[in-house]
């Protein structure tokens, strides 16, 4: 039989934790060691503990709660980040968090005992926005980042990470990190458009996309714009401009997932009188495999070097920032996709096109993420909104699957 969640509950418990960040837009700004984060954290510590739950802080300040299995085994860990980005939506993250404490809710009122210990996460400074870079803690866990390294970090105002985390009570230790997890599982809004175009409340998510950013830098000849003929011009930007087109024609051949993008373009003298002599674009090119990643960034040198060639200009292509694609764990998708079944749950399955704590996560222990359909695909602005309809299916497939994975 399986077990149903309090909506109305989650409702609140989300509306709560909002209303310590409101912005008056209609959205929140939680953003990460600020007094309005350590504000959602007190309430998450104190709903934890009225819970009945086991409360520590690590040393990052991750919240962890656990409740006791029948047998000292691994945790199945499930949650995500209360942090936002400044005047950001009302779901990103703090729903993961509620929804994992309405699972602790829900099995501590029905008595439910578990096999294995249940295990509710906050992860500190998910999104990077104030402290960069993102997704800090749970990188810390997978190794990614050293404790001295995130502690050194500072933001514009010139303010310590490690300080601010002691400043509003959350610098814990280092022995109450993860031990590790039989499981990890994080619920989490779409962010994107893909669900509501398709119809589906809800997604079993199979991994997260590579990422490549290059810059390309165009050298030709800056000259006046007046007695320089058509014929005798080294226009870096006219190459540069070119490769812009290329490379959304490029990501459209390949097509499927793969998703290319010039968001950022600087030219030398920049002035309107001047034939550009240097312009450097960026290229941010997604792929949910290596093989797709490597061919698309292997074109952006082709194409680069024909867009140059066609203005007899110079052109350098540099990798600036890579992070590879993260493949979720088979087995944790076909447990999911069978509780979805029984459950009645629609879903599709798809590849996040944005970073989330369940990369790192997935270095560590077998990981999936479960998306709720983002209304009109809006995030990260207090446009975000979700269905409840599509929350409660959600959160009632999170809920029965760590019960089975604790069982
Ligand atoms: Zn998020």
């Amino acid at each position: 039989m399986p077990v149903h969640i309090d909506l109305e509950r989650l409702r609140r418990t989300l509306d709560a934790v909002n209303s310590v960040a409101a912005t008056e837009e209609g959205g929140v700004s939680r953003v990460a060691l600020t007094d309005e984060d350590r504000a959602g954290r007190d309430l998450l510590v104190r709903w934890m503990q009225e819970t009945g739950l086991d409360v520590r802080v690590d040393d990052l300040g991750t919240i962890y709660g656990r409740r006791k299995g029948a047998e000292p085994d691994l945790p199945v860990v499930f949650g995500s980040h209360l942090d936002s980005v400044p005047n950001g939506g009302r779901f990103d993250g703090a729903l993961g968090v509620v929804a994992g404490l309405e699972v602790m809710r829900r099995v501590s009122e029905q008595d439910i005992q578990t096999r294995r210990p249940l295990e509710l996460v906050s992860f500190t400074n998910e999104e990077g926005v104030r402290f960069e870079p993102a997704m800090m803690a749970s990188g810390v866990l997978a190794g990614q980042f050293t404790r001295d390294y995130v502690y050194s970090r500072t933001d514009r105002a010139g303010t310590i990470f490690g300080d601010e985390l002691a400043r509003i009570g959350y610098r814990g230790d280092v022995e109450h990190r993860l031990p590790g997890a039989v499981a990890f599982l994080e619920l989490h809004v779409e962010q994107g458009p893909v669900l509501d175009t398709r119809d589906y409340p809800v997604a079993i998510v199979e991994g997260i996309q590579g990422i490549t950013w290059l810059e390309v830098t165009f050298t030709g000849q800056a000259d006046h714009a007046g007695p320089t003929p058509m014929a005798l011009r080294r226009d870096a930007f006219v190459a540069a401009s070119r490769l812009v087109a290329f490379v959304q024609e490029m990501a459209k051949r390949i097509g499927g997932p793969a998703v290319a993008t010039t968001g950022r373009c600087a030219l030398e003298p920049d002035i309107i009188n001047a034939i550009p002599g240097r312009a450097v674009i960026s290229v941010d090119v997604r792929h949910p495999d290596q093989a797709g990643l490597d061919e698309m960034e292997a074109e952006v040198h082709r194409l680069a070097a024909e867009a140059a060639d066609a203005e007899q200009v110079e052109v350098a292509v540099e990798r600036i920032w890579s992070s590879p694609p993260t493949s979720f764990d088979s087995q944790l998708i076909a447990v999911l996709e069978r509780m979805a079944t029984r459950l009645g749950v629609p879903y599709h399955r798809m590849v996040s096109g944005a970073g989330h704590d369940a990369k790192y996560m997935a270095e560590i222990a077998p990981t999936v993420m479960i998306f709720v359909r983002s209304l009109g695909g809006y995030s990260h602005c207090p446009e975000e909104d979700s269905d409840w309809q599509d929350i409660e299916q959600a959160v009632t497939l999170l809920l029965n699957s760590v019960l089975q994975l604790a069982t």
